[in-house]
């Protein structure tokens, strides 16, 4: 007569010639409120054109400009029930700072002749021999650095982590000059 199993016993046959070994659990997930979280804007509306010179090297030392555009990350305790920072006030804020430099010629205070109340008289020596440009003070952006990509990228940095509330720890910030020319600066609060 043959033998007909009952559903039981056939899945705990089928169990014991088939079944994996049961895994070893894993560790529970626990999300502790301690730990900080990242988050990240990239946004059209945080592209900026400008324009510069450096004279310190050759092929950028006549006056040109740049197409630049942003990815900024923020990374910080949860506050107010689970926020870092709200995005709208962080793009407000990459915004002001961005706005500081959008469509300015960006000039280091070293090329900075002369400045009156409404004009500054910039003087370089650079590709093809000396350059004097006079231009509106509000659409020259006068900075204590080079206007490199580097140095662009870390005043953003800078100026963003300045005025974001006490929890965010830290501001990195991505620049990209062009297709393919990327600067990162990351801001830390001491
Ligand atoms: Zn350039």
């Amino acid at each position: 007569m043959r033998k007909v199993l009952g559903l039981n016993s056939f899945s705990e046959a089928f169990n014991a010639k088939y079944a994996r070994p049961t895994p070893r659990e894993s560790p529970a997930i626990v999300n502790s409120p301690a730990a900080p979280v990242k988050i990240r804007i990239q946004d059209q509306s945080l592209s900026f054109d400008y324009a510069h010179f450096l004279p310190e090297i050759e092929k950028c030392s006549t006056i040109h400009g740049h197409t630049a555009s942003l990815n900024i990350e923020v990374v910080g305790d949860k506050v107010g029930g689970g926020l870092v920072v709200d995005f709208g006030l962080l793009k407000r804020v990459a915004r002001e700072v961005v706005s500081s430099l959008d469509h300015r010629i960006l000039v280091c205070d070293r090329y900075v002749e002369s400045r009156d109340e409404g004009s500054v008289s910039i003087r370089f020596k650079g590709r093809g021999g000396d350059y004097r440009i006079v231009a509106p003070s509000s659409q020259v952006f006068i900075s204590s650095f080079e206007s490199t990509i580097e140095n662009i990228a870390e005043f953003i940095a800078e100026s963003i982590l300045n005025r974001m509330p006490a929890n965010v720890k830290y501001v990195r910030v991505e620049v990209s000059e062009g297709i393919g020319k990327f600067a990162e600066s990351v801001a830390t609060r001491e």
